[in-house]
């Protein structure tokens, strides 16, 4: 495989697009508030509105190492979602009830984010078209089915709908795809315009904003920072893939990198294969493609075959992997042989926490005040929402609906410790990879590879990535 065209680099398109911002200050001094919230994404960003709608005198202090999403919130996909087209892999996880639950409470976020933006009066490009799994090999006719099939046996088979070939090629010209299953919960957003749009919520909610003010200790009612301290009652850890290495949540939760690339605007190519209506696409791959078109006629694919990482280390490996933004761009052109010509401008990528079971998970450290968040494991966009409402709660010490979510009452599996995590991820994610590259070409996958591919089902953890 040759390129990718363009090596991955920083700024992300992204927020180049939303503009320059001029950073809040810079945390000094010793302050006591009720809550301080470690980490300026989408978790930390909702859950400081959700606790101001909630309780609005509550003093609220926010630390953000570098900006508001400098860190994936501001680098993603931009695919808006919720647990509709997971509740195959979520049924045999939670049972069908709990399951149900929590695709039902994620219907909410696409509603959220709009009510959010528009009362704002802030653009952050949601295009509402739904979401489009579809199959590019025979192996993966099976994913589809599995979707469509989940959602049917709850009685909810307007959620995943299937579409036949012509079907899916109404939406989305591609010699490759093959048959497809449309989920009307899901939309695009361009990632950093939301972030920047709960950037300017929370200030203008009264929360206290430091930005290029990292943490440097968190204990039970103190975070400390290079200067100075916050003495809060409750503490929220929202730093995501740089918690993985934090104790309270090491063993449940592992990095890897995802990467896109971005090509020229190319409206009049996107007409020539008919993908006009802005639907998010994705095929059915375990280290899956994604991609979307933005409002200028832009395609992004991304690729989440990225390295794993060692002890939660936040290096090079997902900042400047050539490897897999090479892989994105093959994808780009293998699916979608139609924008062979659409240049690439930009490419990135980042870290995805991935935890055991692919969910992500909140919860309070035994004994303490702190709470967390994270394991998003690559589908982070819409869930953020919820973690929002859910830390909201744990904060409050309140029992609702919020924490009666699988997110928050599951029993979550757990990882080996290091160095078996690296090593027994690392030799997983090989095998996948060579197993869906021989499914690709048609081939049958070498017998490790798919003994390797099999391994974390066997030990029912559900590695896989975005
Ligand atoms: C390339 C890529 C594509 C993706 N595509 C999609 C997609 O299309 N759809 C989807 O649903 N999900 C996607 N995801 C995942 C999604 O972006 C994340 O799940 C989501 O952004 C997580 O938000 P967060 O607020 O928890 O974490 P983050 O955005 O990582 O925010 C955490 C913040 O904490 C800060 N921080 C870290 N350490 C400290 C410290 N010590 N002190 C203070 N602050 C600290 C960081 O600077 C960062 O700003 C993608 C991820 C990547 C990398």
């Amino acid at each position: 495989m040759t390129g990718p065209s363009v090596a991955p680099r920083f700024p992300p398109w992204w927020l180049d697009e939303a503009g320059p911002e001029e950073p809040s200050p810079r945390f000094e001094g010793e302050v006591v508030a009720d809550v301080c919230i470690v980490g300026g994404g989408y978790t930390g960003l909702w859950t400081a509105l959700a606790l101001k709608e909630r309780e609005p005198t509550l003093r609220i202090v926010l630390l953000e190492a570098e900006v508001c999403g400098a860190g994936p919130s501001g680098r993603n996909g931009g695919f808006l979602h919720g647990y509709w087209a997971a509740l195959g892999d979520l049924v045999p996880q939670l049972g069908q009830e709990r399951a149900l639950l929590l695709a039902r409470a994620a219907e909410r976020i696409v509603p959220a984010v709009r009510s959010f933006s528009e009362a704002r009066g802030e653009d952050v490009w949601l295009r509402e078209s739904g979401m489009l799994m579809v199959s590019t090999t025979p192996g993966q006719d099976a994913a589809v089915e599995r979707a469509v099939a989940a959602a049917a046996a709850v009685g909810a088979a307007e959620q995943a709908v299937p579409l036949d070939a012509d079907q899916v090629a109404g939406r989305i010209h591609s010699p490759v795809f093959r048959t497809g299953v449309y989920f009307k919960d899901g939309a695009t957003v361009q990632p950093a315009r939301l972030v920047r749009a709960l950037r300017h919520g929370v200030s203008d909610a009264g929360v206290e904003l430091h930005e290029h003010s990292p943490a440097t200790s968190i204990r039970d009612g103190e975070v400390g920072t290079p200067s100075g301290s916050v003495r809060a009652r409750e503490v929220v850890v929202a730093i995501n893939a740089a918690a993985t290495g934090w104790r309270p949540v090491a063993r449940h939760v592992t990095n890897f990198g995802s990467y896109v690339v971005l090509t020229e605007p190319v409206p009049e190519l996107l007409e020539e294969i008919g993908w006009t209506g802005g639907e998010a696409v994705l095929d059915a791959r375990m280290f899956l493609h994604y991609f979307r078109t933005t409002n200028d006629g832009r395609v992004l694919m991304g690729s989440g075959s990225g390295p794993i990482g060692f002890r939660g280390r936040l290096d090079g490996r997902f900042t400047g992997d050539t490897p897999t933004a090479a892989r994105a761009e093959h994808g780009l052109r293998r699916l979608l042989p139609g924008l062979a010509e659409a240049p690439i401008e930009r490419a990135w990528g980042g870290p995805i926490d991935v935890s055991a079971d692919h969910l992500p998970f909140f919860g309070t450290v035994s004994g303490k005040r702190i709470h967390y968040g994270l394991g998003y494991s690559g589908h982070g966009v819409g869930p953020t929402w919820l973690g929002g409402q859910i830390l909201a709660s744990l904060v409050l010490r309140l029992e609702d609906e919020w924490t009666a979510l699988p997110l928050a009452s599951r029993q979550v599996p757990s990882l080996p410790p290091e160095p078996l995590k690296h090593l027994g991820g690392a030799l997983v994610r090989s095998a996948i990879l060579a197993c869906e590259r021989a499914d690709e070409e048609n081939r049958r996958a070498p017998f490790p590879a798919r003994v390797g591919a099999a391994l974390p089902r066997l030990f029912g953890m559900e590695i896989g990535t975005r």
